[in-house]
């Protein structure tokens, strides 16, 4: 990533991910050449409305599900919005919801607009690791729960949750299932059938698509409301002129991440384990997360004592990009909601960062960071004489 003198050096893949090369020229024809409607009846929209098939078979096939239980949306926010008013309204009666504390902003922010309009929304708490215990969830169950809403993997410390079981939970409970997979496609494998999932979110900025367009996985027996009505485009489950060039986006994305993603974690875990060990050993800083359930690409480290958002500063000026807490609440100075609900103390909540390695990442850039922590870190304890 060449934007200053000074090499930038990318390490928020959880943020958001560059557009693959083979994905932009997958979707130029269709926002220059091709542009005509998918839905006309003439062969000029033809084409359009070939591209959407086949970008509706890889998102399908990346996620073990049948190509017509995808919707395309507009991002992972509206396919959790879709899938969690779709699982209310189908049952009136039922009204509870779970969720857990770790969950992303675009899910947890929820809770206050279901709360507003009738429903209870219990917030279910997660363990020192991240994970949520399966007996606290089988206990939450009331007789008017609707449905479960939980993260396959957590956008701060890649902690991945236990599908399959939460899946198994739910069936036998006659709930319905809500997993938001923004963070799990394309890290680790995907099977809808195996994991019981009613619903399912993803999101194309996280696999190297465009920001602005995502997928729902709704099975097929699944009660389905569209949250955008108005139109029978996506089957009569979201209304509105498909956006061709982006859908073709998110099925080529899907397409590389089917076939790149088991070497890629292969890839990405020693670098990521050795940036880890490298700070818990010499900084003694401490892994907020599981150390085995998670994604291969992220690191969530505290450095008790130091603000992370200094450290990020100077990270920054090093040429180096990273985060602390979820990229949606940067500018905040209230420790992450996730750290938090982990039990995390208010320092070392306020002294972490998260680091996320994706396609770019190279063994150089782990040297390069591991080489400019030591005077960043020293300069923060007070140690180095400040030069600005
Ligand atoms: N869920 C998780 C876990 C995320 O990390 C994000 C984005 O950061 C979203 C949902 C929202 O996705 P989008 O930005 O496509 O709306």
């Amino acid at each position: 990533m060449e934007t200053s003198a000074i090499r930038q050096r990318y390490f928020d893949y959880n943020a958001t991910t560059p557009v693959a090369p083979e994905v932009l020229e997958v979707m130029l024809p269709y926002l220059k050449d091709s542009w005509g409607n998918p839905s006309s009846v003439y062969a000029f929209g033809h084409d359009t409305a070939k591209v959407i098939v086949e970008a509706r078979e890889s998102v399908a096939e990346l996620v073990g599900a049948s190509p017509g239980e995808i919707v395309f949306t507009s991002c992972g926010t509206e396919s959790i919005n879709t899938a969690l008013w779709s699982g209310l309204k189908s049952d009136p009666s039922r009204r509870h919801v779970l969720m857990s504390a770790v969950e992303h902003p675009a899910n947890l922010s929820l809770a206050t607009t279901l709360e507003a309009a009738g429903y209870r929304v219990t917030i279910l708490p997660v363990l020192q690791s991240g994970l949520i215990d399966l007996n606290v969830v089988e206990a939450a169950i009331q007789p008017d729960t609707a449905l479960l809403s939980i993260m396959w993997a957590n956008n701060e410390t890649g902690v991945v949750m236990p599908v399959e079981e939460l899946g198994s939970i739910c069936r036998r409970q006659g709930i319905l299932f809500h997993c938001d997979a923004v963070q799990a496609v394309g890290k680790v494998p995907i099977d809808v059938s195996a994991a019981g999932v009613d619903y399912l979110s993803l999101s194309g900025h996280k696999i190297y698509a465009p920001k602005g367009v995502g997928a729902l996985y709704v099975r097929e027996k699944a009660p389905f409301t569209p949250l955008i009505a108005g139109g029978g485009q996506e089957g009569g489950r979201r209304a509105g002129t498909q956006n061709v060039a982006y859908i073709a986006a998110i099925g080529m994305a899907a397409r590389l991440s089917s076939a790149s993603f088991e070497s890629e974690a292969r890839r990405l875990a020693p670098l990521r384990d050795r940036l880890e060990t490298a700070c818990m050993e010499t900084w003694g800083a401490l892994r907020n997360g599981d150390a085995k359930a998670r994604v291969a690409n992220t690191a969530n480290l505290s450095f008790e004592g130091l603000e992370s958002e200094a450290l990020l500063l100077l990270l920054e000026r090093a040429g180096i990009c990273a985060s602390s807490g979820s990229a949606c609440s940067t500018g905040s100075i209230e420790p992450s909601h996730v750290l938090t609900a982990m039990g995390c103390s208010r320092s070392r909540a306020l002294g972490s960062v998260r680091i996320s390695l994706g396609r770019g990442t190279l063994a150089s850039d782990i040297d390069y960071i591991l080489d400019v922590l030591p005077g960043i870190i020293d300069r923060l304890q007070g140690l180095a004489p400040s030069r600005s």
